[in-house]
This record gives structure tokens, sequence and C-alpha cells, in this order.
């Protein structure tokens, strides 16, 4: 599509929200106040907005391939730390997706350029949970990845001193990891949620515990199948 097209799809979109709501940018350009921080994968098939449905000024997003946080990234940290102490965020939510290139890209090793120095922090997941991946075949290996990843990551955002400043100051903030599937259009709980260091620590405890629980079904499970036979499903009964 050419940028005129682009730009013509714009014009008419904002045509369209001022007619259902004529006072919408004049308010939007005042101030944001969005309750929810949204830690995504860059991957164009996975918006923010769109897939919570929520309008603009609704979700302060930050998205990098693989849907990284980690300690020494001053870019994630930063927007986490505006999100948290200036925009006053109450859930910061940490979402992967099944079947994202990244993380499949580390899982086989390829060399794609400078991202490939980037994509280590996800080779030190696999690592760190190479027992839990070795015996998967390699489709749930990569989907079994991508869940072990957001449960690293929101450990990696629960142990901040930003998110534990906060919660020791006694701010409602609430830190969640969720999965989402191409497939179906749908997010995923996976019983990581915490609004305390307790909380974080137990929940990614419980977490990794059915994750070794549920590798039988896992490992004989297609693709397909491993999408419903994901952490959200094996922990239906458990607290989330
Ligand atoms: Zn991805």
């Amino acid at each position: 599509m050419a940028l005129d097209n682009l730009l013509a799809r714009n014009r008419a979109w904002s045509a369209r929200v001022s007619e259902q709501d004529p006072h919408f940018f004049d308010r939007l350009a005042k101030i944001q106040t969005p309750a929810y921080y949204w830690i995504g994968c860059s991957d164009s098939r996975v918006p923010s907005n769109q897939i919570l449905d929520l309008a603009p000024g609704e979700v302060f997003t930050h998205r990098n391939v693989a849907n990284l946080l980690p300690p020494g990234d001053l870019n994630s940290l930063s927007t986490l730390q505006f999100a948290v102490d200036v925009l006053g965020v109450r859930h910061v939510m940490i979402v992967g997706h099944y079947g994202c290139s990244g993380i499949r890209a580390s899982l086989e090793g390829a060399r794609l350029g400078l991202v490939d120095t980037w994509l280590g922090h996800v080779q030190d997941v696999q690592v760190r949970h190479h027992k839990l991946l070795s015996e998967l075949p390699h489709p749930a290996r990569v989907d079994r990845l991508c869940e072990l990843n957001v449960a690293e990551q929101f450990m990696n955002v629960c142990r901040t001193h930003i998110v534990n400043d906060a919660w020791k100051s006694g701010k409602q903030l609430a830190v969640h990891g969720l999965i989402y599937a191409l497939e179906d259009g749908l997010l995923r709980e996976m019983g990581l949620s915490a609004g305390n260091a307790g909380e974080a620590e137990q929940s990614y405890q419980e977490f990794i515990e059915r994750a070794a629980g549920c590798q039988d079904r896992a490992s004989s499970s297609s693709h397909e199948a491993h999408v419903s036979c994901s952490h959200a499903s094996c922990s239906a009964g458990l607290p989330v």
C-alpha cells in the first residue's frame, strides 16, 4: 500500500472518530491516564489496543522482539518507570505469543544479524529451563519457551526497584503474565499474577511446577493441541 493510501486511511479514521465523539482528540491531547501498561512483542499480528479492544489513551505500550524486559535494558526499564511513577498505571501486562519468530530463532540458533544479540536474553531462559524443554518435540518446544519467557520476564518486572518501591509505598499495582494465540485471537492467563513480591515468587514457582507436570501431555501433542494444552488450560482450577 502506497503512503498516499495510508494517509487517506488516517484521514478517514480521524473523521470517523470525531464524528462518533467530537471531543475525543481534544480530550486526549490534554492528558493520558492509561490504567494498563503492555509489554509485548513487536510482531505485527499482536497489537495491544486492538487485541484488548481499547481506544487510544487507554493502554501504554512497549514492544520489542520477543517481549523482553532484561534487567540492564534502559529502554524498557525507562518505559516501565514512566508507566508506574508518572502515569500511575494499575496493571503491568507482560504478553507473549505462541509461534513467536524471535523465540523460534533463538531456539534454532538462527543467525539473523544484530538481533541475535538481543535474543541472547531468550537463550538465557532456554538454558535455565533446558530440562523442561529438552524432551519436547520441536513445535511444542517453541511454544513452551514462549511461555517460559513470559514467566521470566514477569519475574524481571517484579524484581525491579521500580515495581518493588511501588509495592512498598502501598501503590495498587498488579503485574500479570499472559500469552496470546494467533490462531484464535485470545489472550490466555498463565497463573502469573502478583500484587506484591511474595505473590510474584509464589505464582512463578507454581507456574514452573505446572510446566513440569504437563510435560507428558505436551510432548505427545501437535502444535495445535499444545496451544490448547497451554498452562492456562493445565492450570484450570488453580488461582490466577
Ligand atoms: Zn514474537
